[in-house]
């Protein structure tokens, strides 16, 4: 670390909490409010994080309520946020959920920010909910703890500004600091493929900077940053420490949770891909091998039959449906696995994994490009391509019925 060079960034904060407690009005409220004046009216972007400025000083939010992304993403070893803010319904209560959100928080070794919300509601009960939060071990500030907890309602815009200042102290306490000045690593926190330009991926840069023309890396992809948009939709040609930019010019849609690396040129890019190609496709050889010993011993014991799956989709709403309904299939010894899943077309990539490890690929309103047609025909990779859910479901579970015969 080169001490001289390190300058302050802004904290990256993800907000999770039970469904219904207020995550998504929390964050339409915080970025209506604090849009920078004069940019105000301007059409925000969904890029799935974005930028206020609070007393001159920038807080990024990860825009992707829920934990589910943000625990994909720590699955895959990304470390993206610094603070947590956990919603809790003062009417509610701490429930399942709120369980969760605190475990991974814990888990990551985030600092939370209890955020007390609909306190405008009239059965609204915050000392109940408060002695809650202690039985769950949040020893907050009241209770002799150092959590702090804000009273809010995202719906009336109250408290907002109290708990924007709690996120900047606790980040303060935390002392992050990044180099602008080194070429950027960062990580995907969202990424589909646009109809008419093709891959779209949104980076938060965490170290460096990130600039028009860099050649990047990100998983086993490499690429060039063509076009930088922030999250107001504007065109950019550089993105410093924590800021989120939605980039075009890679050939494929990467994985949320995938690093971004910037090197030196195109060659040396395209290299440390193919690196990292090889490396996931020995895993998944490693990963195919085990568990067909595993499921060898299983079924000559009778116990468990999986159906592995590669699921490539359009949307992440439609995956995130396909998901839900496949983990409900099967039963306790005969199960779908998922083995790989992203947004985007089937790559040569899709098709390799799938092949080594006897998968099916599904997909859903995408198709495969030539080479991943070429190599699915080459290795007898079944590709299965469905518009409507129901009739994806029907199949897996027919399937799933063939495989107990
Ligand atoms: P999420 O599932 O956690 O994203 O919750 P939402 O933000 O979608 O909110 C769920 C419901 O609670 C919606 O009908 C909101 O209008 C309502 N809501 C959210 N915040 C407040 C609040 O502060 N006060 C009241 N009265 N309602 C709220
Ligand atoms: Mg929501």
């Amino acid at each position: 670390r080169d001490d001289k060079n390190m300058v302050i960034t802004p904290p990256v904060v993800t907000i999770m909490g039970h469904v219904d407690h207020g995550k998504t009005s929390l964050l339409d409220v915080i970025r209506k409010t604090k849009v920078a004046a004069g940019e105000a009216g301007g059409i925000t972007q969904h890029i799935g994080a974005y930028q206020v400025e609070v007393n001159d000083k920038k807080i990024t939010f990860l825009d992707t309520p829920g934990h589910e992304a943000f625990t994909a993403m720590r699955a895959r070893g990304a470390q993206v946020a610094h603070v947590a803010i956990i919603v809790v319904a003062a009417d509610d209560g701490v429930m399942p959920q709120t369980r969760e959100a605190i475990d991974h928080a814990r888990a990551a070794k985030m600092p939370i920010i209890i955020a007390l919300n609909k306190i405008d509601r009239p059965n609204a009960n915050p000392d109940r909910v408060k002695q809650q939060l202690v039985e769950n071990d949040v020893l907050i500030e009241e209770y002799g703890g150092d959590i702090i907890c804000v009273p809010i309602s995202a719906k009336k815009g109250e408290g907002i500004d109290e708990l924007l200042d709690y996120i900047l102290l606790v980040a303060e306490l935390q002392d992050l600091k990044a180099n602008p000045n080194l070429p950027a690593t960062g990580v995907i926190i969202e990424a589909k493929l646009e109809k008419s330009s093709g891959p779209s991926a949104t980076v938060l840069v965490q170290q460096g900077t990130l600039k028009m023309g860099d050649n990047i890396v990100v998983g086993p992809i490499s690429g060039k940053v063509r076009a930088m948009f922030n999250d107001r939709g504007k065109r950019v040609q550089k993105a410093p420490p924590s800021t989120p930019v939605s980039i075009m010019g890679l050939p494929e849609v990467p994985q949320a949770g995938d690093h971004l690396e910037v090197l030196e040129d195109e060659k040396t890019a395209r290299q440390q891909a193919q690196k990292e190609l090889e490396q996931r496709r020995g895993e998944t050889n490693n990963l195919g091998q085990v568990s067909l010993d595993t499921l060898y011993t299983q079924m000559q014991e009778g116990t468990v039959k999986e159906l592995n799956v590669v699921l490539k989709s359009d949307v992440q709403g439609s995956a995130e449906a396909i998901k839900g309904s496949l983990s409900k299939l099967g039963e306790e010894n005969l199960k779908v696995r998922l083995i790989r899943e992203g947004i985007g077309n089937v790559s040569e990539t899709d098709v390799h994994l799938a092949a080594a490890s006897g998968a099916i690929v599904i997909a859903f309103n995408v198709k495969p490009d030539g080479a991943a047609l070429r190599e699915a025909q080459k290795e007898g990779v079944d590709i299965r391509y469905y518009n409507i859910i129901y009739k994806l479901i029907d199949d897996i579970q027919a399937a799933l019925t063939g495989m107990l015969e």
